[in-house]
């Protein structure tokens, strides 16, 4: 599943094909995605020029004008570039073509993914209004988590993973940090103190950053490129390593359950 960082690294990828380019042709195929693609967006998007490409939590949003196109690349999505665009294939369900000649394509076999398109204000659109801070925010600081997690008896890590706390944190990355933070992932969240959530944050920062870098080396890829983009490939510490000896201290590498997700932690590094 595409998270933060590959969202991310698509939205650089784009920024320079994209940005300051019209929309000369608009060509949905499939309709049925997540949600149906509206009606108008062909019309609503046609001739129109994309002023600039941000990203909140995993949503892209292209600004056009006053309105936003937002794409969501769901659980198998992908967006990439051609300067000259191949025959469409299964699972390739819209084109946007530029001005440049470039055609951005979708490709998405589980039609997990969204498009629509959003009038001014976007941010109180349901699917952003009620988004907690990014990550990299800097008014989402400890004091900022430890006084949203007063009270809470959920777990650190469902926490951490509430995009209503902060978003972005996937599973991956919610393991990831725990390990480096040194936090057991089973803890309440009410229970952690200031400076360890100062840790925590410090940890997935570090974390996203680093899988934002890894897919930074993906990009001169970008254009034209069949391949599928892949996940980065991180030298995971805890990640998918259940039974095998923790990177720092050898103990073995248990598993849980938490929120229908698998949860791995070092049960002597984290407490
Ligand atoms: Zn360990």
């Amino acid at each position: 599943m595409p998270e933060l960082p590959e969202v991310e690294t698509t939205r650089r990828g784009l920024h320079p094909l994209a940005v300051g380019r019209r929309v000369v042709a608009t060509r949905i195929y499939d309709r049925r995605l997540r949600w149906p693609v509206p009606a108008a967006l062909e019309k609503n998007l046609d001739g129109r020029t994309i002023d600039a490409i941000d990203r909140r939590s995993k949503y892209l949003l292209f600004r056009v004008g006053p309105d936003t196109l937002l794409l969501h690349l769901g659980m198998t999505g992908s967006l990439r570039a051609f300067t000259s665009a191949p025959p469409r294939m299964a699972h390739d369900h819209f084109d946007i073509v530029l001005d440049s000649g470039v055609t951005l394509r979708y490709r998405d076999p589980r039609r997990f993914g969204a498009l629509l398109w959003l009038r001014p204000p976007a941010d109180a659109h349901p699917l952003l209004a009620s988004l907690g801070p990014e990550p990299f925010d800097p008014a989402c600081d400890a004091a900022y988590l430890w006084g949203a997690t007063r009270r809470r008896t959920a777990a650190i890590k469902l926490a951490l993973m509430d995009n209503r706390l902060v978003v972005g944190v996937g599973n991956i990355y919610a393991n990831e940090s725990l390990f480096r933070a040194g936090i057991r992932p089973t803890i309440a969240a009410g229970r952690l103190t200031k400076p360890r959530f100062s840790r925590l944050l410090v940890a997935v920062r570090e974390t996203l950053a680093d899988a934002i870098a890894k897919g930074g080396s993906t990009l001169r890829d970008y254009v034209d490129s069949r391949g599928e983009p892949g996940y980065f490939q991180l030298d995971y510490y805890v990640y998918g390593r259940e039974g095998l000896p923790c990177r720092i201290c050898g103990t073995a590498i248990k598993s849980v359950r938490q929120g229908g997700r698998a949860t791995t932690y070092c049960p002597r590094c984290q407490h």
